[in-house]
């Protein structure tokens, strides 16, 4: 029987992490469940998996939630310390998978058990890399990536020695406006950019797909997590999203991951982890694939790629002010505030404004970090891009 715990339950990768632990009920002890402010499904969630606990990370949910869980025996809870004290309920497993920043102090202190964390949230790699895995490494607890592309590397890196690995190539499927002239990006609606061509996930990571910023974070991730250098890292288009990821060896092997765009595939591999479990996703049938696509990505239409390099070599502060000016302008997008193209001018405009906060001279602390973070927030939220 193993304790699990899952962050971010209510979201796109929590429902699909619920979805695997409901099937094998009698193998897991579901710890906590945390969510926001869908409430209703949280609850269901709670009762379905047998939850010891359900934690609304909004003080103003925390009603609603005691009632649909009335007569459950499930405990409930609200609000950012509570989410904080459910980290450190002892799990075996832990799932990081708050969407955006909030996701990071849940990560950090669920490290401290010195077990398993399977890490979705992107956002903690970009913000705060070094230090989460230090901090990992000072408790002897375990990261396993959950992003695509980066459990596809982890698997192809399976008794390789990072040594041997000369370039890692990330694939991108370009989002829903791949093939949209650099004039049409300019007038793109919020409605545009929400349909994924191929996968199916909550709406500012679909957002992130369509700029490329989603690709820009998966680089740095990827810079962070495995330790190579920004010259080993590429992201090329491929429209099928069928290959998730390739690590190139010094000897010319490249080892490609595929599979169906399911991030079952990769919680399942994080979940079932060193071994290999039963996963209930689609098997490839290549005949019918019958071909895969690429093409270079162009850093004129998707100007994200282009800051990605930048944060990776200036690194310090740079994936903490890269990544608050990033959501800021996702959320003027989303607004209606600014026009597609204007998040990057916006996240680029923060970056060279904070360009003499970014360097840091000692290690990163989880305070600098968050003071970065709440700093590139202000200036990205008053900092004017034409529109
Ligand atoms: P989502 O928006 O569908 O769900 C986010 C979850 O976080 C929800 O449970 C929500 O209630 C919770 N949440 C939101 N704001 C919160 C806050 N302030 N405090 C606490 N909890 C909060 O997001 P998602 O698509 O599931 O993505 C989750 C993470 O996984 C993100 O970091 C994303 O980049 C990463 N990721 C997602 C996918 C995917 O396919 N969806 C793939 C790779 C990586
Ligand atoms: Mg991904």
């Amino acid at each position: 029987m193993r304790s699990v715990t899952i962050f971010g339950a209510t979201g796109s990768i929590g429902v699909n992490t619920v979805d695997l632990i409901s099937r094998d009920l009698d193998s897991y002890n579901v710890v906590a469940l945390t969510g926001g402010r869908n409430v209703a499904l949280l609850a269901e969630q709670a009762v379905a998996v047998k939850a010891d606990l359900a934690v609304t990370a909004f003080d103003d949910c925390f009603d609603a939630l005691k009632e649909a869980l009335a007569g459950t025996g499930v405990e409930v809870a609200a609000g950012s310390q509570a989410i904080k004290e459910a980290a450190h309920r002892p799990a075996d497993w832990t799932m990081s998978a708050i969407v955006g920043a909030a996701g990071l102090v849940p990560g950090m202190e669920a490290l401290k058990q010195g077990k398993t964390l399977a890490l979705a949230n992107k956002e903690s790699l970009v913000t705060a890399g070094p230090l989460l895995l230090s901090e990992a490494e000072k408790h002897g607890a375990t990261i396993l990536p959950v992003d695509s592309e980066h459990s596809a590397i982890f698997q192809a890196l399976v008794g390789e020695d990072i040594n041997a690995v000369e370039r890692i190539i990330v694939t991108a499927s370009g989002g829903a406006l791949r093939d949209w002239p650099v004039d049409a990006l300019h007038k793109a609606t919020l409605k545009d950019a929400c349909t994924h061509p191929n996968w199916d996930m909550g709406q500012r990571i679909t957002i992130d797909s369509a700029t490329l910023f989603n690709k820009a974070m998966e680089l740095i991730e990827t810079r962070e997590f495995f330790g190579v250098r920004p010259d080993q890292i590429e992201a090329v288009v491929h429209p099928e999203s069928l290959i998730h990821a390739l690590v190139g060896f010094t000897d010319g092997a490249l080892m490609a991951h595929l599979g169906a765009p399911d991030m079952r595939h990769a919680i399942g591999y994080a979940l079932h982890w060193p071994e290999r479990g039963h996963v209930p996703v689609a098997r490839l049938d290549l005949a019918k694939v019958a071909q895969l696509n690429f093409r270079a990505a162009d850093p004129e239409r998707f100007p994200a790629l282009r800051l990605a390099y930048e944060v990776m070599e200036a690194r310090g502060l740079a994936g903490a002010t890269f990544n608050a000016a990033k959501e800021i302008a996702l959320d003027k997008f989303i607004a209606g505030e600014i026009g597609f193209m204007q998040m990057a001018e916006l996240v680029e405009a923060t970056l060279s404004t904070l360009s003499g906060e970014i360097v840091t001279s000692g290690p990163l602390t989880l305070d600098g970090v968050l003071a970065a973070d709440h700093l590139a927030r202000k200036t990205a939220a008053t900092l004017n891009v034409a529109r």
